[in-house]
Order: structure tokens, then C-alpha cells, then sequence
């Protein structure tokens, strides 16, 4: 399933008085950088995603433009993924709009005498219910399924039944499939192969020599005789990390250390809610004009307390800012390499562990009680009073930040995009060489990343 442009779709939900009018969602420091989503009727109007958006009022005068609201974007999302989670054994969210259910034996265990039947009773009770439409596609394997979406969108259902696949795929260019590299795409084309009926008619053997597994399942996939059970996603976190582009790029480098130093308390309140704490931690910093650079540590021992991680963060930050004059324009912090939280009580019935477990449930309650942020930490009461300017309740994308968005639609120039931070997916986002930190046992010790690696390359 997925969302119909979705962020566009929220804002009509959240705002009745937006129904049936072109709506745009602006993105960037200021919510008019570039569209971001655009819903049906405006893209109509020729609106696309990654149109400046002086360009997107241009073309549609009468298009209203609203600024991004990603916290409601992940509660509705959250919302949508709970009724689908009613209808299978299987769910397996992609993004924050779009997802895999295994469907095999809903219709028939929901009564229904065919899948499009049950499908549209979900789509139905989503749409009056969230308020926002979805379009799904059944299909014998993952890729199979988001082309059926794709083909049926906006609001519909489409299924490719049994034996009809090769049919349904025959005119489908190859690099519409998702994963599908450019250099992929490319090396197909090298051997005449634009779409999947072209890739159906080549031997096996010269796709597997030079595709390998991947070339297999493209040959099975174009052939119809691709079938996949959706394996449950793995939910075991490898990386919890924050990237926060500043309101504007921050001249005062002790005030974004303050702000870092926050956003690294937020994270860690994560370890809390997931049992976890981390053994390795990275620092990132970009200046104006986009150079960055980070390091890394690894600490004798996985960490969880504030106490000991806050002092490594200023350390690795202050050398990345040492001799620097440019003025900041991102901060990130991350923390990947994790072991559960023991809670193993020790012989007097205590554990640090689990007092400062204790504390972190006593504050939630309190914060339940008495609203957000009723107590505050002295990190916290610092950057109120000395970096209260990068504070403002700035709502974080959840998995598409701006930068992501403009790399992916190409607004970046070639030569920025190759020093731009890739995926900064919360939960994605990785060192280039994770675990390459100093020896255990040893005191923390700093160490350089590279730049980051590009997407085409990690997914490549
Ligand atoms: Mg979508």
C-alpha cells in the first residue's frame, strides 16, 4: 500500500477547508523552498515534487501553500498502520507511507470472496476514518505489488492475478523497479533491455553472470514466475542517530554546541524506551557551503548515561570545530553498535542501570502528568538560556528530510551532492567504516570519518 501524496493528503485531512483545492507542502528552513508534495488536483496544474516553489505559484496561482507538519504526518501514518496491522499476520512498513502486508489469507479469513474486496473495505474505512486516501496493489512478490500501486494510482486497487504477471509487466520499463540502481539500469540497456517483457526474452545464464542473485530474480520477476513470502521485518535498531539542519547557519559555535548537546539528550532517551545502550558514538558538523566533517568514538564499555556521553560529545565537537571560522549549518550525533540494558539487579537488590531507568520512567510520569518538559535538565536549562534562538519546536522529518528530498529529485548541483550526507533516515544512517573505532579497553579515542558514502553506492 501506499499513501497518495501523502504529506499533501494529511493537510487536507487536518484542514477541511483545504478539500477539493490545489495544495502544495513547501519544504526548506522556511517552508518555501521546494515542494515537497503536491496533491492530485495541483499537480494537475503541472506541480511536481522538487518544483521551487515560486515556480509551483506560478503555474498555479490559486494553489495554497502550507508549510510541512511532520509530527501530524507521523501520527496519521501511525494511524493508517494500525488498522492495516488488523488485516494480516505480516506487516512490513517501507516509509512512513507505504508498506508490504501479506495478504494470502485475508480476504478469505475477513469473509470476502476476493481480495479486491477486502482491499477496498480497508481503503474505505482508512479513508473515513484517518481521512487520507491510500492505493494498494496485490502481486505474487514485493515488486510486483508497488508496480500494480503505481499503475493504479491515486485511490485504487489494482491486482495482478495468477498467471497474468508477465502479461501486466511486459511493457513496464525496467527502471521504474525500486532498487533499481542507475548503474543497473544502465548495464541493462548496454544489452538492449529496456523493459521487463525485453529482460523475459534474454537467456538466464547472461543475466546471472552478470547480475548474479539479483539477475535471477529479475528473470523470474519479468517471467511472472516470481513468487515471495514476506519475511516480518527486523525490527533490532542498528543506529539511532539525529541530523538537525539549523534555523539559519549558526555564527556562535559554543550555542550550537548546546543545541547538539540537547539533541543528544533526546536521543538518548530512546536507549530508555528500547532497553539499549550504545558502544559507539559519532559526531558529525557541517559548515556553510556544505563542508563537513565527523569523528567517532568507541567507548570501553556501551553507554547510556548522559554523564558519560555529554563530555565526549563537546571533546569530539570542539575538534571539529577547532580552527573553523565558517558559521554551522548542521549538527548531527549518532550512536550505533548497541547491547540491551541489563537489568539484572547486583547482590544489594541495585543496579545503576536500573536507577537510572527508574529516574527516566519517574520523568515520563511526571511529563504525562504535568505536560512536556515540566523538568528539565541543566543541559537543557543552558541551551534555553544561551541557544534559545535553534530551539523552537522545529518538527523533524521522519524519514524524508528536505536535503534527502533534494538529492533525490536532483536540485543539488553534482558537485554538492557528492559532499552532501546520504540517507539521514533516523535509524539509517551510518559511518563509513562502522566499527573501525580505537580498541576496547582503551580510553575513547577520536577518529575521522570519510565522507559519506553516496546513495548510488550504498545501495548500488
Ligand atoms: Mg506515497
Amino acid at each position: 500500500m501506499d499513501g497518495d501524496a501523502f504529506f499533501a493528503s494529511c493537510e487536507v485531512a487536518l484542514d477541511p477547508a483545504l478539500r477539493n483545492r490545489p495544495v502544495y507542502v513547501g519544504g526548506g528552513r522556511r517552508g518555501d523552498g521546494i515542494v515537497i508534495a503536491a496533491n492530485y488536483i495541483a499537480k494537475r496544474f503541472g506541480l511536481i515534487t522538487g518544483m521551487a516553489c515560486f515556480e509551483a505559484r506560478r503555474k498555479c496561482p490559486e494553489g495554497v501553500l502550507v508549510r510541512p507538519h511532520y509530527n501530524e504526518y507521523r501520527r496519521l501514518s501511525l494511524e493508517i498502520f494500525k488498522r492495516l496491522k488488523n488485516y494480516t499476520p505480516t506487516l512490513v512498513p517501507t516509509s512512513i507511507d507505504e508498506g508490504f502486508l501479506d495478504f494470502t489469507d485475508s480476504p478469505r479469513v475477513f469473509g470476502c470472496r476476493t481480495a479486491t474486496e477486502l482491499a477496498e473495505q480497508i481503503r474505505r474505512q482508512i479513508a473515513t476514518e484517518v481521512g487520507v486516501p491510500i492505493s494498494a496493489g496485490l502481486g505474487s512478490s514485493r515488486w510486483l505489488a508497488k508496480l500494480a500501486t503505481e499503475h493504479c494510482k491515486p485511490d485504487s486497487f489494482l491486482e495482478v492475478p495468477e498467471g497474468r504477471e508477465r502479461e501486466f509487466l511486459a511493457l513496464v520499463p525496467v527502471k521504474k523497479l525500486t532498487g533499481i540502481a542507475e548503474r543497473r539500469a544502465r548495464a541493462l540497456r548496454s544489452l538492449g533491455v529496456r523493459t521487463l517483457g525485453e529482460v523475459a526474452r534474454l537467456p538466464l545464464e547472461m543475466l546471472r553472470r552478470r547480475f548474479g542473485v539479483f539477475g535471477l530474480e529479475l528473470w523470474l520477476l519479468a517471467r511472472g514466475e516470481l513468487h515471495e513470502t514476506l519475511e516480518p521485518s527486523n525490527n533490532a535498531r542498528t543506529c539511532i542517530s539525529s541530523a538537525t539542519t539549523l534555523p539559519y547557519d549558526e555564527p556562535d559555535h559554543e550555542a550550537a554546541l548546546l543545541f547538539l548537546l540537547d539533541q543528544t539528550e533526546r536521543v538518548i532517551t530512546t536507549f530508555f524506551r528500547e532497553n539499549l545502550k550504545a558502544r559507539e558514538m559519532g559526531v558529525f558538523v557541517r559548515f556553510r557551503g556544505f563542508e563537513g566533517d565527523g569523528r567517532s568514538v568507541r567507548f570501553p564499555a556501551a553507554q547510556f548515561e548522559p554523564r558519560v556521553i555529554d563530555p565526549v560529545v563537546e571533546q569530539l565537537f570542539h575538534e571539529l570545530v577547532a580552527g573553523q571560522r565558517e558559521p554551522i549549518r548542521q549538527v548531527c550525533i549518532h550512536f550505533w553498535n548497541f547491547e540491551p540494558l541489563d537489568l539484572q539487579p547486583d547482590l544489594f537488590g541495585e543496579h545503576p542501570e536500573f536507577k537510572r531507568r527508574e529516574l527516566h520512567h519517574a520523568l515520563e510520569e511526571i511529563e504525562a502528568r504535568y505536560g512536556p518538559r515540566s523538568v528539565k535538565s541543566g543541559t537543557r536549562l543552558l541551551a534555553e538560556s544561551q541557544a534559545a534562538h535553534l530551539l523552537g519546536e522545529k518538527a523533524k522529518c521522519p524519514f524524508v528530510p528536505q536535503r534527502e528530498m533534494e538529492i533525490k529529485v536532483g536540485q543539488l548541483p553534482e558537485a554538492l551532492r557528492e559532499n552532501t550526507l546520504d540517507a539521514v533516515y533516523e535509524d539509517e544512517w551510518r559511518p563509513l567504516e562502522p566499527g573501525d573505532g580505537g580498541a576496547s579497553g582503551e580510553l575513547p579515542l577520536p577518529r575521522t570519518w570519510g565522507r559519506s558514502t553516496s546513495r548510488a553506492t550504498k545501495f548500488g
